[in-house]
């Protein structure tokens, strides 16, 4: 399948077109440096305007108020509602999967533990016995090989045992841009180490992941339907997890040249095209 070659625009031209504006956060409103050029003025202008957006960040390393809090701190004048991490969709997935209760390993900070206790998990303590639910938020905030060894290992009791465990990886990006020319490992790689030590050992018996976050559609349906709209499009800097998450959910995108995709990926890119080129945020 090809798809059209996406066309520059602006996001005057956005903002006339779409009734509700979709933003990943690192790299498109901010970075380490700070606010990118434009992303204040940006904010100012949705809220003054009243025109609907958020902010969907695959982030599962701090509480939604962390969350909020270092996106304020960097001069975005949002407010709690604007903001939608994926580690807030842990509250739905325990629900509807009756996990309230549930024994979780949690491997992240301070801020991913609490909100696996939010959304009703029991925070166990390793080395880990009986695990029901094992959920990777991070890459830092415990020592790595320690407790992926205490996690793999309390998985395949139990599954050996014959108990059920659910794995949740709720940030399912493999690595990070820490700049232009250099990644960092993340969250869905330390998934991919445990995954692979699960087939290892338990074959096809191994559980399946439940992946929270771009790009499954599940972050841009939960803000649609908080906006009341389905006429939205994300603006991202990332073609794996932005515009193909849109096009999962069957959204438009703008990949935005401020961020760190380098214009060769987006011609190698094999995946859906973004509909938009946006060479910066100016409003
Ligand atoms: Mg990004």
């Amino acid at each position: 399948m090809t798809s059209a070659a996406p066309q520059p625009t602006t996001i005057d031209r956005l903002l006339e077109r779409y009734e509700a504006l979709l933003m990943d956060a690192w790299g498109v409103l901010i970075t380490d440096a700070g606010p990118l050029p434009g992303a204040v003025a940006l904010v100012d202008h949705l809220v003054r305007t009243g025109h609907p957006f958020r902010i969907l960040s695959n982030s599962a390393s701090r509480s939604r108020e962390e969350s909020v809090g270092n996106l304020v701190r960097h001069g975005l004048a949002i407010a709690p509602e604007h903001v939608l991490p994926s580690i807030a969709l842990l509250g739905p997935l325990f629900s509807e999967e009756e996990l309230i209760g549930a024994r979780c390993a949690v491997l992240g900070p301070a801020g991913s533990v609490e909100e696996v206790r939010r959304a009703g998990g029991v925070v166990l303590d390793p080395p880990y016995e009986e695990v029901e639910v094992a959920v990777v938020c991070d890459e830092s905030g415990y020592p790595f090989v320690p407790t992926v060894d205490s996690v793999v290992n309390a998985v395949i009791r139990q599954v050996e045992r014959g108990s059920s465990v659910r794995l949740v990886v709720a940030n399912p990006d493999l690595f990070y841009p820490v700049a232009r020319d250099r990644i960092g490992l993340t969250t869905g790689t330390v998934a991919l180490v445990i995954g692979t030590l699960l087939r290892h050992r338990l074959g096809p018996a191994a559980p399946d992941w439940i992946l929270l976050g771009k790009p499954e559609r599940r972050l841009f349906d939960v803000a649609c339907e908080a906006l009341g709209t389905r006429n939205a499009v994300m603006v991202g800097d990332q073609l794996e997890t932005d515009v193909l998450g849109a096009h999962n959910a069957g959204l438009d995108s703008a990949l935005v040249a401020t961020g760190l995709v380098r214009a060769r990926e987006v011609e190698d890119w094999p995946g859906p095209a973004p509909t938009w080129l946006l060479s910066d945020l100016r409003v």
